[in-house]
């Protein structure tokens, strides 16, 4: 006899683009509130779960994704580090995907939020003791401000600190970029809203199919924001500016038929969008038996 599991199975799912084989890693989720969303009440957010046939709970997924070619192991955030109890299943992930910290030589930092950083450091030392840290210049220097940290209410300076944590362990190693290239065949596309550097990642997809873009935190709740895309969240740091970013990305997916990825999608965590009513509807890349 075993025992009855009380959590999900390590979540993995892989597709190649390009040149690259991307796979999306599950951190878990945190168990958060419908309170937090702001242009929808609680009441419609769960509705419209249920009519979606989803449990209507308030969890936001959480996730980050390794790319692997040229010859690199690239990671694309590195989930919560357990903080405040939320997600803590990336090493489990990591490992089940073959992956050591010491075989990651790259790290590409979407932003500052502790679900994307938390998992570098432990107990403030570097978890990936090779790897290079690449990072939106604006984003560094928003965390690192301490005029602006001064500034926030006793609630956002954990958030501040978590930041500093992460970026100050691999102070040595770390690398400011603006867009533009930053592995081949791999664009930084600045996202600015959900935080002042925020960032996703373009990639090639080449003869594979279309190119993919890690949107990173354009949705938090996916299943309500694609439908009602002006519906923001409490944790963007400028909401009309969250709200006016998706709004170009999904017209920008939409248009150009991307692939997607995201820091706080369900698996698969692969996707697109189509046009429906004055919003959009999410279809997912479900998962294959063979790695395509
Ligand atoms: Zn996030």
């Amino acid at each position: 006899m075993t025992a009855q599991p009380d959590q999900q199975a390590p979540s993995l799912n892989r597709r190649k683009v390009g040149d690259y084989v991307v796979t999306y890693l599950s951190d878990g989720y945190l168990d958060g509130s419908f309170d937090y969303l702001q242009g929808i009440t609680p009441g419609e957010a769960e509705q419209m779960l249920t009519d979606a046939h989803r449990p209507p709970l308030a969890h936001i997924s959480i996730a980050s994704y390794i790319l692997q070619g040229k010859g690199r192991t690239v990671l694309v955030d590195a989930g919560t580090g357990g903080f405040n109890g939320w997600g803590g299943r990336f090493p489990v992930a990591l490992a089940a995907a073959g992956v050591a910290p010491e075989d990651v030589d790259t790290i590409l930092v979407s932003h500052g939020h502790v679900d994307h950083v938390g998992g570098l450091t432990l107990h403030g030392k570097p978890v990936f003791p090779k790897a290079e840290v690449v990072v939106n210049a604006t984003e560094l220097d928003f965390w690192r401000n301490d005029t602006i940290m001064a500034s926030v209410g006793d609630d956002a300076k954990p958030f501040f600190v978590a930041a500093r944590t992460a970026f100050d362990a691999y102070n040595d190693r770390l690398k400011p970029v603006a867009s533009g290239g930053v592995l081949p065949g791999v664009t930084l596309v600045p996202l600015p809203g959900h935080t002042p550097g925020h960032s996703g990642f373009r990639i090639e997809g080449g003869s594979t199919g279309p190119d993919l873009l890690i949107w990173t935190d354009i949705t938090h709740m996916a299943d309500i924001q694609i439908a009602r895309p002006e519906v923001t969240i409490g944790f963007d740091v400028d909401q009309d500016q969250a709200r006016a970013t998706r709004m170009r990305v999904f017209d920008q997916v939409a248009s150009e038929r991307l692939a997607v990825a995201g820091m706080h999608l369900n698996m698969p965590g692969f996707m697109t969008l189509e046009r429906r009513g004055h919003g959009y509807a999410k279809v997912d890349m479900p998962w294959t038996s063979a790695l395509l």
